[in-house]
């Protein structure tokens, strides 16, 4: 009794340190009156939590304590915001109401915790709770950009979080975090926040291929420093000549963008270990920091040539996200291209936190901020013309997240920014809906283009209309910009509706003729006759022509009622019927287990064998399909349709025999063919399918499809193979090897 008193004691004592850790972060919530309401949000959250423990075992408030010190310390929030991360998890799991919320603090409160919390069921089983719940999260955007901003920095507590969850969920929130948060945090510019969730989810996902790139960077850290002593050497004694305040900093690429890069492109780590940055910051006036800028930029390419394509000047026409900076790449003595980012303090400080570092320079109508609150705006327009169901919504914010700009002009010289793709059309919707649905055409710098032209930077643009033009459905494939898609979608449906009123009529008409009564069960009938998916669509083909109602064939009528004979067709199964037959969520699939009647495929996507980790996914028409955790589609399915992942493994008894696809690279050799095959079928007596070799100016390539039995065999082979002299790499193809 006494220990467990101790115990809490001494807890209660952490958490009044974790409180007050808080407050001394909090820079912007200096005033008494501030504290007080960080202090009334930090007892009432402590009170509601009192009784919760966290996975890892700890005291449940350290989380929203954690999380209100990420909004205060690395976001740099405000009272408001650090107030409503201590209570963001109350309404969602306490006894706490939003009513309560408002009465003890306000309205903003109210709205902000409101988005914060998870909507607790879903109704449409074609979505996931997260998406949902990611949607709903996006709507209050509008109200507040301060919701986003809390969340990430909630994601971020998560994911630091994480190594106390089970495996499953560590899988999933991973997933949604590479999918989800990690680019509303690029866009948001938090390029701080959106490494670190990165890395963390890489950690979580590929624990071992994480350790070894951490390790493999650790080893070549003292190769790195000497490179950049040496190169920023005459770039120091310049500057310092000139007598200019600055500062030199160099990073290494994050892990996950190694990662991504040896995964994607199939670069050897040893090729891109040594890219990275440089940046020089410097310490000057707002009115030189350009010309300073320059001047720095200047020296640098005194010493260093640059490469002409890659200069990039951020600083006179910033990105969306408020980013500036002047960017140029150049050669180095030893022959390696180096980035040389030459920025202001102020344009590092805006760089590095984003939205949070805004409120200190909010200033003149140009400032980031606006910029931001324009693409808010722009976001917001899109969210509220929506009709369209989550998944939909997600992958439209997703196109408005990853895209970069162009800058094109309007006739009077006013500067708009576009995603890069955007076309005349796009152009004209942005202007305004009325110009888009009436637009025939374009000049672009005075010249006649189509609607589908492509635009670029600096383009003049100027729409043409004409009062007879409709929107059509073939400029869905012309436009690119989710706002422009949607106004389309929507002018179409309506179109789509008043033709549908004319095949409504013809019908009605044609039922009375034949003495069929107007009631939806036959209505229903001719729906399912005919395959179209509603009575709205059965309209609109009937006032098309497509179905020719005079010519009915095959039916009866009694009573009113008409009937068709039934044509010999399967029965369109749908997800339902799968989702019964699979085993339920808690269940795991023993794959290779013939006791388990469920049937299912090895996606192609990423062709696991034996002993790789993966799950099962429902699809719709095809059954379940197992996935490696690490197929390129994993983050997509897990984030979008949790609800029909099932958990497998591999059952250990069977002797089944996998194909997996090898690729290699080499130098050619005489005799290197012959070696890699002997390897296979006879050292390791390995069966192949197919096997293919190319040589081209001294370097091989080759492929080969064999059979294996699970990883740990692949693997000995694998060791084996690139134990040959000559073979460069050798790797697992993730598909269509075959
Ligand atoms: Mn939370």
């Amino acid at each position: 009794m006494q220990k467990v008193r101790i115990e809490i004691e001494e807890e209660n004592r952490e958490i009044l340190r974790r409180y007050r850790g808080l407050l001394r972060v909090s820079q912007r919530s200096r005033s008494r009156a501030d504290k007080l309401r960080i202090r009334k949000a930090f007892e009432i959250a402590m009170e509601a939590h009192k009784d919760m423990r966290r996975k890892s075992g700890e005291p449940y408030i350290y989380h929203p304590l954690a999380v209100a010190k990420i909004c205060a310390e690395e976001l740099g929030l405000d009272t408001l915001s650090i107030v409503c991360a201590l209570l963001h998890d109350t309404v969602e799991d306490t006894d706490i109401t939003l009513d309560d919320i408002q009465n003890l603090f306000g309205k903003k409160e109210r709205t902000i915790i409101d988005g914060l919390t998870k909507i607790s069921s879903v109704f449409d089983h074609t979505s996931s709770v997260q998406a949902e719940s990611f949607r709903k999260m996006l709507l209050t955007l509008s109200d507040d950009v301060r919701v986003i901003l809390i969340k990430l920095a909630d994601r971020l507590h998560n994911m630091r979080t994480l190594e106390h969850m089970a495996r499953e969920k560590q899988l999933k929130i991973s997933s949604e975090t590479l999918f989800m948060y990690a680019p509303l945090a690029h866009r948001l510019g938090l390029y701080n926040v959106k490494s670190e969730l990165e890395d963390l989810a890489l950690k979580a996902k590929e624990p071992e291929t994480y350790e070894e790139i951490v390790s493999k960077l650790q080893k070549t850290q003292a190769v790195r420093t000497r490179f950049i002593n040496a190169f920023t050497l005459p770039i120091r004694r310049a500057l310092d000549k000139q007598g200019m305040k600055y500062e030199i900093k160099s990073r290494p690429k994050s892990v996950f963008s190694i990662w991504n890069k040896i995964h994607k492109k199939g670069v050897p780590f040893e090729e891109i270990y040594d890219l990275f940055a440089i940046r020089i910051i410097l310490d000057t006036d707002p009115e030189n920091e350009k010309a300073d800028c320059w001047r720095v930029y200047s020296i640098v390419t005194d010493y260093y040539q640059p490469s002409p394509e890659r200069l990039r000047d951020w600083i006179s026409m910033p990105k969306a996200s408020g980013y500036e900076s002047l960017h140029t790449t150049v050669m180095s003595p030893t022959g390696k291209w180096v980035e040389v980012q030459i920025r202001s303090l102020r344009m590092d400080d805006l760089a590095e936190r984003g939205y949070a570092a805004h409120w200190k320079y909010k200033d003149s109508p140009e400032s980031p901020e606006n910029k931001l609150d324009r693409w808010l705006s722009q976001v917001r327009e899109v969210l509220e013309n929506s009709s369209e169901n989550a998944i939909e919504f997600i992958d439209n914010f997703k196109l408005s997240l990853f895209s970069e700009e162009i800058y094109v002009f309007t006739p009077d010289g006013e500067l708009k920014s576009l995603p890069v793709g955007a076309t005349a059309l796009d152009f004209a919707f942005y202007i305004h809906s009325q110009i888009g649905y009436q637009c025939i055409g374009a000049k672009v710098n005075f010249k006649l283009v189509p609607l589908s032209h492509q635009l670029r930077s600096g383009d003049q643009v100027e729409i043409l209309t004409s009062k007879k033009q409709r929107p059509k459905e073939d400029w869905l494939n012309i436009v690119v910009t989710a706002s422009a898609r949607q106004k389309i979608k929507n002018a179409l449906k309506e179109e789509k509706k008043a033709i549908a009123e004319d095949g409504k009529e013809m019908l009605k008409r044609r039922f009375s003729h034949m003495k069929i009564d107007w009631l939806s069960a036959n209505i229903d009938e001719l729906v399912k006759h005919y395959n179209t998916d509603s009575s709205l669509e059965l309209y609109y083909r009937i006032a098309k022509g497509n179905i020719d109602i005079k010519k009915l064939k095959g039916f009866q009528v009694e009573n009113g009622r008409i009937f068709f004979e039934r044509k010999e067709q399967p029965e369109r199964i749908s997800e339902n019927t799968y989702v019964q037959s699979a085993p339920s969520k808690d269940e795991t699939l023993l794959i290779g287990d013939e006791k388990q009647k469920v049937d299912f495929t090895l996606a192609s996507c990423c062709n696991p064998i034996a002993g790789d980790e993966v799950f099962g996914f429902i699809t719709v028409s095809d059954g379940i399909k197992i996935h490696r955790t690490n197929c390129p589609n994993a983050h997509e399915l897990m984030s979008k349709y949790a609800y029909r992942v099932i958990k497998a493994r591999w059952s250990s008894k069977e002797m089944v025999q996998f194909e997996v696809g090898l690729r290699f690279s080499g130098i050619d050799d005489v005799g290197l063919v012959q070696k890699i095959t002997n390897i296979i079928s006879t050292d390791m007596n390995v069966n192949m399918k197919a096997i293919s070799f190319e040589a081209n100016d001294g370097i091989f390539q080759g492929k080969v499809v064999v059979l294996v039995h699970d990883t740990e065999h692949l693997n000995s082979l694998m060791d084996r193979l690139k134990a040959i002299d000559g073979l460069l790499t050798v790797d697992r193809i993730e598909s269509e090897f075959a």
